[in-house]
């Protein structure tokens, strides 16, 4: 691809929006900003763009029903704004479709890291991860600076998944299904426990560079450096 991605921020605070445009201009991405959910609309239907940040309460129409208007349209990465942590999960979910969420206040920073794992996911955003970390699948191993972490299987498979996909919340039912081949009904405490030993491993031979968060009551995603 080339050029600059091209953004579409759906906000009705003009300060909030005016900063995210900033914040996302900066970075090197192209920005429009809308005030009103009828105008988001209105411009989604006539214009292209590669990614959607989207405030859910809005004037004319709510974000709410925009999401699930624009998924089924297409599949342009949607990240949702939201004042509610509670929402998350619906937000997430198969009905409403968004791709990831800030809840407010955001950080201008932590917008632009999401906005980033978004669109590297789109192939927007080459280049190597800078976890530097080197996952030796054959030896079960993960190497970073000359030192090395041994993982079992299971691990190995859920830091994979994380890496894949960096920035982006894994849900434990997609780590699940990525950790085990067969199927088989494993209970979230398992994947918690797993996952408690994967971070253990890695903060030994990587200390704070670890990048793994867990993201209360949704699920896990390896952080992203700004
Ligand atoms: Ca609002």
């Amino acid at each position: 691809m080339s050029g600059a991605a091209r953004i579409l921020i759906v906000e009705d605070e003009p300060k909030i929006a005016r900063l995210a445009a900033d914040y996302l201009h900066a970075a090197g991405w192209e920005t429009v900003q809308v005030h009103r959910g009828d105008e988001a609309e209105a411009r989604f239907a006539d214009e292209a763009f590669d990614l959607v940040v989207l405030d859910l309460m809005l004037p004319g129409v709510d974000g709410l029903t925009l999401c699930k208007s624009f998924r089924a349209q297409s599949t342009v990465p949607i990240i949702m704004v939201t004042a509610r942590v509670e929402e998350v999960d619906r937000l997430l979910g198969l009905e409403v479709g968004a791709d990831d969420y800030l809840c407010k206040p955001f950080s201008p920073r932590e917008l632009v890291a999401r906005v980033k794992a978004q669109l590297r996911r789109q192939g927007w955003v080459r280049g190597t991860p800078k976890t530097g970390l080197d996952l030796q699948e054959d030896a079960l191993r993960a190497v970073y600076e000359g030192a090395a972490a041994d993982l079992t299987r299971v691990e190995f498979r859920i830091l994979s998944a994380l890496l894949a996909q960096e920035g982006v919340i894994l849900s434990r039912d997609q780590l699940i299904a990525a950790a085990y081949e067969d199927h088989r009904v494993v209970s979230d405490r398992t994947i918690d426990t797993h996952m408690k030993n994967l971070r253990r491993k890695l903060m030994t031979v990587m200390g704070d560079a670890m990048g793994i968060r867990s993201v209360y009551g949704v699920g896990y995603r390896w952080e992203v450096e700004p």
